[in-house]
């Protein structure tokens, strides 16, 4: 006997707990399915943009969680598989806040659950359409029923429907360790094609470093992480956004959205995920809720409540582009304070072009860019 729920979500990950929370909030009989108990360990830098908290606050409201919040972003330079100090920005707000993803992610999910979504743990391993057009979930013991499907189980989510050949979004491989006598202070670098942090946690500093394909080596990337931690180096993957992959996959199966890293929205340039999991699982909840009747225009209702956040991320991979062109000359601009006030837009809000993106970036106040002398 299979058991019928409205929408099922499969993952409780940060896409996964937003759409159940704002389908659960209209009353919709919500079902999120995960492999794993919350809480669980995910490996991530945990560090969350302006844009982020903006997500947050809309879709969960009053959700509580620990983070630690600094004002100041330290930009490395890199040579000889080192970051050294080049220049600090710093604004009247924290411009990087990181959370451990194993208390943040349980947070999210515990306030959907509260308002009357339904968790279950289980590893789905197939999904199929009936003939009656229901999605039916299939795991070792079990088969879940529901009208409408929200895939949100990170990069690999299209191969669960196994009968349908659909392609996973490209993916690149990002490392990452732990350390708890570095020097204190968010810092990120950019190398080769390749992006560097070191996000502090309450008590400890999660180091890591992720290139664009073709991915760093497990040799390389400990060769430049062994310089902070003799700790274990852990991989995962990590997709890269492509505009035609996120619209094809979301126009391919009527009632079925994929989001977060399922749909491949994770920013190019700075490996940001979590703003755009959160958003982009919002997005499809409501595109559910808006033509619950007819799904035939749920999907393109969706792929229309994306427009702004696709447009940023494709701002991303142009700026990843021309960025990467001239390293030397990139490290130059991130030194002046125009730029620092860009950059800080950038990461505080979608913009859809690059000329709108600089127009506001002249509105954000209280932004400040000095040397290297003055980083400890
Ligand atoms: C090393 C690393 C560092 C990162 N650092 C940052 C950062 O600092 N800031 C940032 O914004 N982003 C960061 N990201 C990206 C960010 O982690 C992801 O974009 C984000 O977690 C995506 O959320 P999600 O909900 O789509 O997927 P996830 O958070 O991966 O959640 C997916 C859930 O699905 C479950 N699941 C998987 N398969 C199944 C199945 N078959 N059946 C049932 N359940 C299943 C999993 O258990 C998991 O709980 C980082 C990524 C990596 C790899």
């Amino acid at each position: 006997m299979s058991e019928k729920y409205d929408v099922i979500v499969i993952g409780g990950g940060p896409s996964g707990a937003s759409a159940a929370k704002s389908l659960a909030e209209a009353q919709i009989r919500v079902l999120v399915i995960d492999k794993d108990d919350f809480p669980r360990e995910k490996l991530c830098g945990g560090g969350l943009t302006a844009n982020a908290k903006r997500a947050i606050k809309k879709i969960f409201k009053n959700v509580e969680f620990i983070s630690r919040e600094e004002k100041e972003l330290h930009i490395l330079n890199y040579s000889d598989d080192r970051f050294s100090p080049y220049i600090t920005y710093s604004w009247k707000r924290p411009i990087i806040e990181v959370v451990d993803r194993f208390n943040f992610d349980d947070a999210l999910l515990k306030e959907a659950i509260n308002t009357g979504a339904k968790f279950e743990k289980d590893r789905i391993t197939e999904i199929k359409i009936n003939r009656d057009e229901e999605f039916e979930l299939i795991s070792k013991d079990r088969i879940y029923t529901s009208d409408y499907l929200i895939v949100a189980c990170g990069t690999f989510g299209t191969k669960l429907f196994r009968e349908k050949d659909l392609i996973s979004p490209n993916y690149s491989i990002i490392y990452q360790t732990s350390a708890d006598n570095v020097s204190r202070g968010n810092a990120i670098s950019f190398f080769d094609e390749g992006f560097f942090w070191k996000f502090d946690a309450e008590s400890y500093s999660k180091i890591g470093i992720g290139k664009y394909p073709p991915y760093l080596s497990y040799e390389s990337a400990k060769k430049i992480l062994s310089n902070y931690s003799s700790e274990e180096i852990k991989v995962a993957p990590i997709p890269v956004f492509n505009l035609r992959y996120s619209n094809e996959i979301n126009k391919s199966i009527p009632g079925c959205l994929f989001v977060g890293d399922s749909g491949g929205f994770v920013n190019n340039w700075t490996g940001e995920g979590i703003s755009y999991a959160m958003d982009s699982g919002d997005f499809a909840a409501r595109a559910i809720l808006k033509h619950y009747s007819d799904p035939e225009r749920i999907n393109q209702n969706f792929l229309d409540r994306l427009y702004k956040m696709a447009s940023h991320l494709q701002i991303a991979e142009a700026f990843r582009k021309i960025f990467y062109k001239d390293m030397n000359r990139s490290l130059e601009i991130l030194g002046e304070k125009k730029f620092a006030k860009l950059f800080i837009s950038f990461l505080s809000n979608y913009h859809t072009s690059t000329k709108k993106l600089k127009f506001r970036s002249f509105f954000i106040g209280g932004v400040k860019s000095y040397g290297s002398e003055k980083i400890k």
